[in-house]
C-alpha cells in the first residue's frame, strides 16, 4: 500500500472529506497535498486596488453610483463588489491600516472554501483604495443658492438662537447676517421643518410661503419662517 503522507509538508494527507473525482492530472495533483498545502497553494481570491469618491462637504461618500454616510461602508461595499473569485466566500472583513492623504492602505480579509476542499481558508490581502473628491448633488444646489426654504432668526434673543442653531445645522444649509437679524437658508423643506422644530417650545414662529415661479398647473413656493 502507498504511504498516505502529502508530497509538500510530509503530513498525514486524509482529507476530512474527500471529493472522489481522480483520473485527471489536476486531481491527482491535488490529492498528492494534504489538505493545508492544497489550500495554501490555490488562491481563495483575487482585488486590484479600488477608487472612491467623497464629496467636499464630507457628507457622502460614493463607490461607483452609490452613496454612503461613512466611509468605511462605502469601502465594504466597493471591496465585495470588485472581488474576483471563483470560490465560495462566506465572510469578508476590512481594516484600514494606514492613511496618507487621499490614500488608504486597507487590509482584506475573506473566508470561504476553495472546491474540493471542505476545509474553509482565510485569506488576506493588501490594496490601496483612493479617495477622490467630487461635489455632490446637494454641494452643487448650495453652491448655486438653491433653496426650498428660508428661516429668518429676528428679535432681542438672537445670540442664544444662533448658538442653538450652531449645532443643529445641516451641512447643507447657510447663514447671512443682515440689518435685522440672521437669514438661515435649506436647500429642502424638511430640513427647514426640522430645524424649526427645534425652537417651537421657546419662540414664536410664523410660516408663510414666496412663490418663486409658476408653471401652469403648478407653483414653485418656497417656505418662510420668522423665529423670534
Ligand atoms: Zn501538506
Ligand atoms: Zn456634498
Amino acid at each position: 500500500m502507498k504511504p498516505n503522507i502529502c508530497i509538500k509538508c510530509g503530513k498525514d494527507k486524509s482529507w476530512s472529506e474527500t471529493d472522489t473525482r481522480r483520473g485527471t492530472e489536476a486531481s491527482r495533483r491535488m490529492f498528492a497535498l494534504c489538505e493545508d498545502c492544497f489550500l495554501q497553494k490555490h488562491e481563495l481570491f483575487r482585488l486590484d486596488n479600488i477608487s472612491l469618491a467623497v464629496c467636499q462637504c464630507g457628507s457622502h461618500y460614493f463607490s461607483k453610483q452609490e452613496k454612503f454616510d461613512d466611509l468605511e461602508n462605502a469601502l465594504k461595499s466597493g471591496i465585495e463588489k470588485r472581488i474576483k473569485t471563483r470560490n465560495k466566500i462566506s465572510s469578508i472583513k476590512i481594516r484600514i491600516k494606514r492613511h496618507f492623504g487621499h490614500k488608504y492602505q486597507i487590509v482584506v480579509s475573506a473566508n470561504g472554501k476553495i472546491s474540493p476542499c471542505k476545509k474553509s481558508k482565510t485569506e488576506e490581502k493588501t490594496i490601496i483604495a483612493t479617495v477622490k473628491n467630487l461635489t455632490c448633488e446637494d454641494c452643487i444646489k448650495v453652491l448655486g443658492n438653491y433653496h426650498e426654504a428660508k428661516v429668518q432668526l429676528r428679535g432681542k434673543d438672537i445670540a442664544e438662537m444662533i448658538k442653538k442653531a450652531q449645532h443643529i445645522l445641516p451641512k447643507t444649509s447657510w447663514v447671512k447676517e443682515n440689518p435685522d437679524g440672521y437669514d438661515v437658508f435649506f436647500i429642502t423643506k424638511t430640513d427647514a421643518a426640522n430645524f424649526v422644530k427645534q425652537f417651537k417650545e421657546k419662540y414664536e414662529i410664523k410660516k408663510s410661503f414666496k412663490i418663486v415661479a409658476q408653471k401652469k398647473d403648478r407653483v414653485l413656493a418656497r417656505d418662510v419662517y420668522v423665529i423670534r
